[in-house]
C-alpha cells in the first residue's frame, strides 16, 4: 500500500492517477469527476496553463493570472478528485506505483498507487542539441519563461533609450524570433506591434518604430501546417507590420550579443541582437522516454512514445499516455503523429476518461479517432489566418474566429471576462496593460525607513 493510500485510509474505489494538469490531463479528469472512481491529479505546477496565450504574457498584453487557473479551484466541487503538487520521477509498472519528488521543497507523498494510470506530461522546446542557446534565446512555453521574455523585450527598449552608441543601440532594438510556426508568427507580430503602436510615443531618445524584427524559418514558408496560400497571406500581414521574414535560413549560432543565420550561398551572417526568442521544434516530456524504456514501446525522433490505437502502452492496458508526448498506432499498424495542438490533447483526454468509465461497466470501446476542427494562427491586430475544414479565412474574420475560440477554451469564467475586457481595451487604445519589468535579475528596491520607526 502506498503512502498516499495509507493517508486516505485505503478505500476500495478504482484508483485513477492522472499525471499532468495540461490540456489532455485536465479533460481526462473532467470526464471522470462524476464516475465511481477516486482520481488523483499530479502536477508539478499548482495551475493549468493556457499555453496558446503565453506569448501575450511575454509581450505585456495579458497578465500571468489571466491565462492560468489553479488546479484545486477547477476541481473544488469534485469530491472524488484530489490534487497533488509534485513531480513524477519514475514509474513502477509492475507494482502499479509512481515515484514522486517534491517541488520547491513542498512535501509530497513518496509514492502513489494506481489501478489505472493516465500520463499526459506534454512536451518542451528542443534546441536541436545546442542547449547553450537556451540561456540567450528564451521560449514562451512556461509562464516563468514567458515572464523572462517580457522582461527582456521591455528591458531592450529601456537599454536602447539609455544607449548613446548607435551600433549598440541598434542591437538592442533588433529582435529575432527563431521558428515561424504559429507561436513564432504570433510573437513576431506582437513585438512589431509593441514597437509600432504601444510604445511609439513613450520614449524620448529612441523611436521604437525604428526597431528591426526578424523572423527566421528553416522551411521555405511560414506556418507550414497551413495551406501555402494562407502562409503567403500571413507573410504579407507580417511584412505590413514591419517584420522581416527570412525563410529557408537556419540559425547556426546564438550568443549574448548576436544571432548567426546561415544564408545559403551568401554564407553565414551575424546579426547583432540582444533579444532572441526561441519558437522552433519541440521534444516530448522525459516521461515518454521512461515509459518507452519500461514497456518496449517505440519512440520517434521527437521523443514521442508510440501508444496503441486505444492510447494505452503495449502490454499495459491499464496505462494510457496522451497529448504532445505520444504518437498513436493506426489501424494498419503505422504510427500516426497528430499535430501538437490543444484540440488533439483535449480529445485524447476525454477519450481516455470515457474508456475508463466504459471498462468499469465492462463495455467495449472503439479506437481513438481525432476530429480535426481546423487550424488558427493570429498575426496581430485584426489579422489572422484560419483553415477550417478546407475553408480558408484571413484578416478580420479569421481574427474574430481566433478570438472567440480562445475565449471559449480559456479555463475559468473569471479569466474569460478579464481577457475579453483586456482585449477590448487594447483594441480600442493600442495599449498593453502588463508591461512590467520584474523577475530574476531585477532587484527589489530598498525603501528607506524613517528614523521614528
Ligand atoms: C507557446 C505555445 C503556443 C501554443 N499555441 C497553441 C495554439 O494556439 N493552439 C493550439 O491548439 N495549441 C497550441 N499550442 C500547443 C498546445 O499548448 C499543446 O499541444 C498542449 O498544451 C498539449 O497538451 P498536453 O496535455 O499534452 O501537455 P501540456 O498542456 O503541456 O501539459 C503537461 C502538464 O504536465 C505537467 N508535467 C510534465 N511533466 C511532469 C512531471 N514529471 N511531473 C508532474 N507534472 C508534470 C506540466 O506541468 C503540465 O501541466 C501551443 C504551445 C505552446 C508552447
Amino acid at each position: 500500500m502506498s503512502s498516499l493510500d495509507r493517508e486516505q485510509g485505503g478505500r476500495n474505489a478504482h484508483r485513477v492517477v492522472v499525471i499532468g494538469g495540461g490540456f489532455a490531463g485536465l479533460q481526462a479528469v473532467r470526464k471522470l469527476r462524476r464516475a465511481p472512481v477516486e482520481v488523483t491529479l499530479v502536477d508539478r505546477r499548482n495551475f493549468h496553463l493556457f499555453q496558446p496565450l503565453t506569448y501575450q504574457v511575454a509581450t505585456g498584453a495579458l497578465s500571468a493570472g489571466e491565462i492560468a487557473y489553479p488546479l484545486r479551484a477547477i476541481f473544488k466541487r469534485s469530491p472524488n478528485v484530489r490534487v497533488v503538487m509534485a513531480e513524477v520521477a519514475d514509474f513502477d509498472l509492475e507494482a502499479r506505483e509512481l515515484e514522486l519528488r517534491p517541488v520547491a521543497g513542498i512535501p509530497a507523498p513518496a509514492t502513489i498507487a494506481y489501478d489505472t494510470l493516465i500520463v499526459a506530461g506534454g512536451s518542451q522546446y528542443s534546441y536541436f542539441g545546442h542547449d547553450d542557446w537556451r540561456e540567450h534565446a528564451a521560449e514562451v512555453k512556461s509562464l516563468e519563461s514567458a515572464l523572462l521574455v517580457r522582461t527582456r523585450i521591455l528591458s531592450a527598449f529601456e537599454a536602447a533609450e539609455g544607449e548613446s552608441d548607435p551600433e549598440r543601440r541598434a542591437a538592442w532594438l533588433t529582435f529575432v524570433v527563431v521558428g515561424a510556426g504559429p507561436t513564432g508568427v504570433e510573437m513576431a507580430g506582437q513585438i512589431a506591434e509593441l514597437g509600432r503602436d504601444t510604445l511609439r510615443r513613450e520614449f524620448s531618445a529612441i523611436d521604437p518604430r525604428g526597431g528591426r524584427m526578424l523572423l527566421v524559418e528553416a522551411a521555405d514558408r511560414v506556418l507550414t501546417t497551413f495551406p501555402p496560400s494562407l502562409s503567403a497571406r500571413a507573410t504579407r500581414s507580417l511584412e505590413k507590420l514591419g517584420v522581416t521574414v527570412l525563410v529557408g535560413k537556419t540559425v547556426v549560432g546564438i550568443d549574448r550579443e548576436s544571432v548567426t543565420v546561415d544564408g545559403g550561398s551568401a554564407g553565414p551572417e551575424r546579426v547583432p541582437s540582444r533579444t532572441v526568442i526561441w519558437a522552433a521544434g519541440v521534444t516530448a516530456s522525459g516521461l515518454a522516454g521512461r515509459l518507452a524504456e519500461l514497456t518496449g514501446a517505440e519512440r520517434d525522433r521527437a521523443g514521442r512514445v508510440t501508444v496503441e490505437p486505444d492510447l494505452t502502452l503495449p502490454g499495459h492496458p491499464e496505462v494510457f499516455a496522451l497529448g504532445d508526448m505520444v504518437r498513436v498506432r493506426g489501424a494498419d499498424g503505422t504510427p500516426v503523429v497528430f499535430p501538437g495542438v490543444a484540440p488533439v490533447a483535449m480529445q485524447q483526454g476525454r477519450y481516455a476518461g470515457r474508456v475508463v468509465r466504459a471498462r468499469l461497466r465492462s463495455r467495449e470501446t472503439k479506437p481513438f479517432h481525432y476530429r480535426d476542427k481546423g487550424n488558427l494562427a493570429t498575426i496581430g491586430r485584426a489579422a489572422a489566418v484560419a483553415d477550417i475544414k478546407g475553408l480558408k479565412l484571413s484578416g478580420f474574420i479569421a481574427w474574430l474566429t481566433w478570438l472567440l475560440v480562445h475565449l471559449f477554451y480559456l479555463v475559468g469564467f473569471q479569466n474569460r471576462i478579464l481577457v475579453f475586457i483586456r482585449w477590448a481595451f487594447s483594441f480600442a487604445t493600442h495599449g498593453r496593460g502588463a508591461r512590467l519589468i520584474v523577475g530574476p535579475g531585477i532587484e527589489a528596491p530598498q525603501f528607506q525607513r524613517h528614523r521614528s520607526e
